[in-house]
């Protein structure tokens, strides 16, 4: 078997076309979503995730600003520009980008932005709401995984869906939202005994851990749908996922690229949360008109 690529640019085109249909009918009623991204220090991986996220917004007619801070400022600095950004009506998303250096409180910082700002989904507000089966803004990468897998017209209600992985960013709302869609889901992490015992049943298989050749063809069930997340630079400068595409791709069905896959969708996602806030925000301010 060969199996079909799961083209995580494509799709985010797709998504991008629908963005700027919503962007423009915001624009109509006075509206520009806006995104700030605030970086602390000089981490070069950062710096081309948000060149991207930049460019992103571009393509889609959001607005966006970037706020540099020294890796030795004060965190109370960074703590009072959330407080203005979060008061300012043109700002629709927030997002800092981690990793954050040793010294900073990852979980004050990103605490203190709005949660009706915060487009990557992690404040406990979001987290929670998801958990209630009540999303609001979720986290971009499982999002993203999603409007993958709809793309491709998969039934998720019963199927079985391994998740390797269970950080709070992508693998524990992947595991939620694939429960929300039917899915009978196990979540595999570091201590798993025999990750092969799980891997060889999933009808779907999402690898979010963030270490090259995590799985291999051998470990899959054939006719599989693999999704993978893992970010490696390899020794010689290239990127890989946590998956070993050649032999995955000759057993799975379906199969997400290392680049041009999940990274494309995660963007997306973002860009597509910074539009829902701002929609969100008029609706809001339409039915505090409509009360008084
Ligand atoms: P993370 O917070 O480091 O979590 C990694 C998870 O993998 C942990 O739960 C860990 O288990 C588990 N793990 C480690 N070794 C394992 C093994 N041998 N078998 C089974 N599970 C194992 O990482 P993350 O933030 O979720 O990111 C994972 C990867 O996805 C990274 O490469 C990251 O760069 C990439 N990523 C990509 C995107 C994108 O847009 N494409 C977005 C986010 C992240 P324990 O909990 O037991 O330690």
């Amino acid at each position: 078997m060969t199996a079909t690529l799961i083209d995580g640019a494509a799709i985010a085109a797709q998504v991008y076309d629908q963005l700027k249909l919503r962007v423009a009918a915001l624009s109509d009623r006075g509206v520009r979503p806006g995104l700030a991204a605030i970086i602390i220090g000089r981490d070069p991986a950062s710096e081309i995730y948000l060149r991207n996220k930049t460019r992103a917004c571009g393509d889609a007619g959001v607005h966006s600003e970037l706020h540099r801070f020294d890796a030795d400022c004060a965190e109370n600095e960074v703590m009072e520009l959330i407080g203005r950004l979060n008061a300012d009506a043109n700002i629709h998303g927030i997002l800092v980008q981690m990793p954050l250096p040793l010294q900073f409180n990852s979980e004050r910082i990103l605490h203190a932005i709005d949660p009706a700002k915060d487009v990557d989904g992690f404040s406990w507000e979001n987290l929670g709401a998801l958990v209630a089966g009540q999303p609001r803004l979720c986290p971009c990468t499982p999002l993203g995984i999603m409007a993958m897998l709809d793309s491709t017209g998969v039934v998720l209600d019963g199927i079985e869906a391994v998740v390797i992985g269970r950080s709070v960013t992508v693998g524990k709302p992947m595991a939620l939202m694939l429960i929300a869609r039917g899915a009978t889901v196990t979540v595999c992490n570091s201590k798993t005994r025999n990750l092969q015992d799980h891997t060889s049943r999933a009808d779907l298989l999402v690898v979010a851990v963030g270490k090259a050749g995590v799985v291999n063809g051998g470990m899959l069930k054939p006719g599989a749908i693999v999704i993978d997340v893992g970010i490696n630079r390899l020794p010689d400068g290239k990127l890989a996922g946590d998956v070993d595409f050649a032999s995955a791709s000759r057993v799975a069905s379906r199969i997400t690229p290392v680049p041009g896959g999940v990274g494309r969708m995660t963007v997306a996602m973002l860009i597509s949360n910074t539009v829902a806030a701002a929609e969100h925000t008029l609706s809001r301010a339409g039915s505090a008109a409509g009360q008084r």
